[in-house]
């Protein structure tokens, strides 16, 4: 069919949005790092886990079994709550029952079902300053207040915390305690256990994202906020915190494959959005990421140990070549670390300075539900070569030097 020019104007659509909508806004670094994708560009900002790594022959083979396995039902639509051996495996894993058990697309749906099932218009929730962007995304349609808890290198002050809610109604936190996205710090264990504790006795539920907890360099883990919830409470069902985590950062995020683990009136309405979202969570890919659970181990210790070997690399040519008075974390695990620059200058009328030298960053603003943060930075050390460090360190360090003469 050919489409006839039109007389008629373009439909109005932008006054039908919702209010909801309405509040949605592109993300202007998106828009910024457009450029940075030039193959002449060295991008410390982008935030892909390493596609080199990914188990391509075991997801091959892995395909194949399950197609040989199950069939058309591997095709077939499938429950809302999860591939029963994937949830039982979780469970299992975790020492809860599978009823408890969550399976999402990606452990992006669970925080927009979350957002969902417990913001209303107004509720405050509390969030890490800075914080993962797109949990400001999932959040903000369901119009949240946002207060940000200030954070160090321990992770969140939970002194702040403590103050804020004996004088504030605090409807859910959003807590991130392992190689957090963007600062790559870590909770301490203290930290963690008084803010189990301080959430606990205010009665304010605890979103725990959790993508990155396995990505160790050093071997040492915490017990998660949800562990310590489950030991206070004694059971699954007194539990305050409610855990996502992924199979994205560990095996590959192209399968969307994720889960939540909580009480049941958590799940219980989980399941009722989610059919709603998008009935199920692919089938075919919840069998293959159930096939690939044998090969977990081995795939995690080959991605922690080239993720560390590149964390080392850059932090070493950031000890090298930053300028004096530029500080940043020395992440123990995960796929980011954090730059603070000395406070006048904004990151990011500065990122177009740095892509004329070739390399780019993500600008930390965005990061603070309030703003702020424009002296900051995240890089990314995953996807890059020694030479790209070498080189793309060599030149930020270069447009920082240039900036603060
Ligand atoms: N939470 C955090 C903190 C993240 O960094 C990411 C991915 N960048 C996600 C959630 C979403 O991950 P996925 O949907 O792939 O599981």
């Amino acid at each position: 069919m050919s489409v006839p020019a039109s007389a008629v104007p373009a439909f109005d659509f932008t006054s039908r949005l919702s209010r909801r909508a309405q509040t949605m806004s592109a993300s202007a670094i998106r828009e910024i790092l457009k450029v940075t994708q030039r193959p002449d560009v060295i991008s410390f900002a982008g935030g892909l886990p390493a596609p080199e790594l990914f188990p391509l022959e075991d997801v091959r083979r892995a395909a194949d079994a399950v197609l040989t396995r199950y069939g058309p039902a591997a095709l077939q639509y499938s429950t809302t709550e999860g591939h029963p051996p994937l949830r039982e495996w979780i469970a299992a894993r975790h020492g809860i029952p599978a009823a408890n058990v969550q399976i999402t697309t990606g452990s992006q749906q669970a925080l927009d079902l979350l957002g969902k099932i417990l913001i209303d218009e107004g509720d405050t929730v509390l969030v890490e300053a800075p914080t993962y962007l797109g949990a400001l995304q999932s959040f903000q349609p369901y119009l949240p207040t946002y207060q940000e808890i200030p954070t160090d290198d321990e992770g969140i002050d939970v002194d702040a915390l403590e103050a804020l809610l004996a004088r504030t109604s605090v409807k859910v936190m959003y807590v991130i305690p392992n190689f957090q996205n963007p600062t790559g710090r870590t909770l301490s264990l203290d930290r963690r256990r008084r803010l189990v504790e301080i959430t606990a006795r205010h009665g304010v539920p605890v979103i725990e994202d959790d993508p990155y907890g396995q990505l160790t360099f050093t071997g040492e883990t915490y017990p998660s906020l949800y562990e310590l919830g489950l030991e206070r409470a004694g059971s699954v069902e007194g539990n305050h915190v409610i855990y996502c985590s992924s199979f994205s950062k560990t095996l590959v995020p192209g399968l969307r494959d994720a889960w939540v683990q909580a009480a049941s009136p958590v799940i219980l309405k989980l399941i009722t959005a989610k059919q709603g979202a998008d009935l199920h969570t692919p089938t075919l890919n919840q069998m293959i990421i159930t096939e690939l659970l044998p090969i977990l181990p081995r795939q995690v210790d080959v991605v922690k140990k080239a993720y560390g070997e590149r964390a080392a690399f850059m932090i070493s040519r950031l000890e090298a070549e930053f300028p004096e008075g530029v500080a940043f974390t020395r992440p123990k695990g995960g796929m980011f670390l954090w730059v603070t620059v000395p406070g006048d200058i904004d990151t990011t009328p500065l990122l177009s300075r740095a892509v004329e030298r070739k390399v780019a960053y993500v600008p930390g603003s965005p990061f603070f539900a309030h703003g702020g943060g424009k002296n900051t930075m995240r890089l990314s050390y995953t996807s890059a070569t020694p030479d790209q460090i070498r080189e793309g360190i060599h030149a930020l360090a270069g447009t920082l030097r240039d900036a603060l003469a």
